[in-house]
């Protein structure tokens, strides 16, 4: 098979149409108006390297200007795709490109017009291209995969059609656009070949990035709190609790709501749920920088701590216990009063795994229920010996 234009723009053509229809499955199953938006650039460049097949038949209207103009507004697309995708609002400005490329059906025939139509639509497709790269910059955070591939692949694209529009300039480089002929031609339709397929799996992959991430965000969130969840706290701690050491000590607070089924039982399922958020809220405003918190589920919460002291650890267990049981009595009135009940335990070896330490902590937590209810009790620190004969 020889690489002559007619083959690679019919390559072209079934390539951006099986990407249209690739891009337009993924929509089916991920509703994302940006999907939509790609699949139509796709389609409407399909339908352009049709109408660019037209030109050697002496169709100039159809088969350059027309069909060029086709590309710039499918690259448009795609930056209203990439404007969708990161939430960015487009000005307006940028329907200017449609009135220039309208303005390029005045041009007077000559030996200038390729060169001006080629550096145009260049020009244009390198602004719109460039800047669509741009706005996938990561903005604090980091950029996940699919949307830093997405990025490349259109700062590249976007380098070329700019090194195209300066190549004009370059003696000999003259293309004529009407016989499809030159070396320029035949590098930018092969590269248009390679930039469909890379644009259309970036794309795809951009948006499942995405969506894997919104799945793992929601298996590891409690629906109702919002905090982690138990799974969320065991795939999380194992970093907190490596960095415990004598210098830092770190803390695992293990709470319970006290009387929590009276809430339930006098006012109702949702006024439950209500305390339950109230106590979640008052957990993450209290939660020091590098803390963890989750809801094992139930009235259940845990805290996991790091760099602290037995004082730091008493101060937040009773801010915890004061705040919590004045708003659950402004909120229910109910026979017994509603408060926490905290099992603590200190921490200053980086051995141990979470269920050691939570183990620890709910024997401290069914002390102060034993004992009464609305209180800590706190596990000090072990000496080495008490782990040495098993008594921690
Ligand atoms: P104690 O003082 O001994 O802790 O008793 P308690 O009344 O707080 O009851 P306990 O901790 O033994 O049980 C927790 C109750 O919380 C049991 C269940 O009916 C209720 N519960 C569990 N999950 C939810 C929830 O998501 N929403 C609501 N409203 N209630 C829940
Ligand atoms: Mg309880």
């Amino acid at each position: 098979m020889v690489l002559d234009p007619f083959t690679l723009l019919v390559l072209s053509a079934t390539m951006a149409a099986a990407s249209a229809l690739y891009l337009v499955a993924e929509w089916s199953s991920v509703r994302e108006r940006s999907l939509l938006q790609w699949s139509a650039g796709f389609a409407i460049i399909a339908v352009g390297c049709v109408l660019a097949l037209l030109r050697s038949s002496g169709y100039a209207l159809i088969g350059i200007w027309f069909s060029n103009g086709l590309l710039i507004a499918a690259h448009g697309l795609f930056l209203a795709g990439v404007a969708e995708f990161t939430r960015a609002r487009l000005p307006r400005a940028w329907w200017l490109l449609a009135l220039v490329w309208l303005a390029m059906l005045f041009l007077p025939d000559g030996p200038w017009w390729s060169k001006a139509m080629l550096s145009i639509q260049s020009l244009s497709i390198a602004l719109i291209t460039l800047r669509a790269g741009l706005l996938l910059r990561p903005h604090g955070g980091v950029l996940s995969p699919g949307a830093a591939q997405l990025r490349f692949v259109l700062l590249a694209h976007g380098l070329f059609y700019l090194a195209k529009a300066g190549s004009i300039v370059v003696p000999d480089a003259v293309v004529s656009l009407a016989s499809f002929s030159g070396v320029a031609i035949l590098v930018s339709l092969l590269e248009g070949v390679m930039a469909i397929m890379l644009l259309a799996m970036s794309m795809t992959g951009t948006e499942r990035h995405r969506r894997e991430e919104l799945i793992a965000q929601i298996a590891a969130r409690d629906p109702l709190t919002a905090l982690d969840n138990r799974r969320a706290l065991y795939l999380r701690a194992p970093a907190l609790l490596e960095r415990a050491s004598p210098a830092s000590p770190g803390a695992l607070l293990l709470i319970d709501i006290d009387h929590f089924k009276q809430v339930n039982d006098l006012h109702g399922h949702d006024a439950g749920d209500r305390l339950l958020v109230t106590l979640s809220d008052l957990i993450r405003g209290a939660l020091p920088h590098g803390a963890l918190a989750a809801r094992l589920g139930g009235d259940e919460f845990v805290i996991l701590l790091r760099g602290v002291s037995g004082a730091t650890v008493q101060a937040l267990g009773q801010h915890l216990r004061e705040a919590f049981a004045e708003q659950a009595r402004a909120m229910f009135a109910t026979p017994e009063p509603v408060s926490l009940s905290i099992g603590a335990a200190l921490f200053d070896r980086s051995d141990l795994e979470l269920s050691h330490w939570l183990k620890q902590a709910d024997e401290a937590l069914y002390a102060s229920k034993r004992k009464g209810r609305d209180r800590m009790e706190l596990v000090p620190l072990q000496p080495e010996l008490a782990y040495m004969l098993g008594l921690a």
